[in-house]
């Protein structure tokens, strides 16, 4: 089965969906799905806007939880949150923890104001470093988000929009060895994948994590609404199997290779 192992219900402070909707979203098209409610400690903007009771989410979603319906937490890394990440990583039985970067430097990346006074340059070294210090901390998590995050919201456009090793190869290698070493998948997010230019960008990224000894990727929509629920999943697929990674999801922590695909 196909999961969609990247969502959003009304938890997370930026989505009002409901679980039983993203459930009926999923069954309508035969797939699985994990919630992964936003988790992040000490935000910049606002430092309690991206937590929640994690009690009564359980509470709530285990009348609903099957082999098709999983529950996860996303945590959004800062270099200095990696002890308090881990505590919430192994507060509760989550069955996947997705691990992300929405701020560098105790900067939102969502606010055009991270990246005032900074070249582009400046910005991706910065995400880079602060990422590699996040992944060389003792952490607890399953799987590596959206590597491309940071285009969504950053201001370039055109060539300067996607990210590209070239601007800085040796820290994307060891971004990427981290992860392989620890044997962590990265996500294929599914956001952009509507854009050609998002989908030439990403390649050569994912391709990298494949040659360096990467094998597995997580799927996932990122949706907040349900009508994003699988969400070009297809093109992920589609994604992986170009740069020879093998989509997986996580059930209780462990991997499993997605079938029938
Ligand atoms: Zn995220
Ligand atoms: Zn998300």
């Amino acid at each position: 089965m196909i999961y969609d192992t990247h969502m959003h219900c009304d938890y997370s402070c930026d989505s009002e969906m409901k679980l039983e909707d993203a459930l009926a979203a999923a069954t309508e098209q035969g797939i699985g799905l994990t919630v992964t409610e936003h988790w992040d400690y000490d935000y910049p903007t606002n430092p309690d806007a991206f937590t929640f009771d994690i009690d009564e989410y359980f509470a709530r979603f285990m009348p609903l939880k099957s082999d098709k319906a999983l529950i996860g937490i996303e945590i959004g890394m800062q270099t200095h949150t990696a002890e308090a990440d881990k505590k919430i990583a192994q507060s509760h039985a989550f069955d996947y923890v997705l691990a992300s970067i929405h701020c560098i430097g105790r900067r939102d990346l969502y606010e055009p104001t991270c990246y005032e006074g900074r070249t582009r340059q400046q910005i991706v070294e910065e995400f880079l470093h602060e990422s590699i210090t996040c992944l060389e901390q003792e952490r607890d998590f399953d799987a590596f988000a959206h590597i491309d995050y940071i285009c969504r919201y950053w201001p370039y456009t055109g060539a300067e929009r996607e990210l590209r090793l070239s601007d800085a190869p040796e820290l994307f290698d060891r971004l990427f060895t981290l992860l392989i070493e620890k044997n962590k998948p990265i996500e294929i997010n599914t956001r952009r994948l509507d854009d050609a230019a998002a989908v030439a960008g990403l390649l050569p990224l994912y391709k990298r994590y494949h040659e360096l000894g990467g094998r597995f990727c997580t799927l996932g929509s990122d949706a907040h609404y349900k009508e994003h629920v699988g969400r070009r999943l297809q093109e992920a697929m589609e994604l992986a199997k170009e740069c020879g990674l093998t989509p997986v999801y996580f059930k209780a922590r462990k991997m499993y290779i997605m079938e029938g695909l």
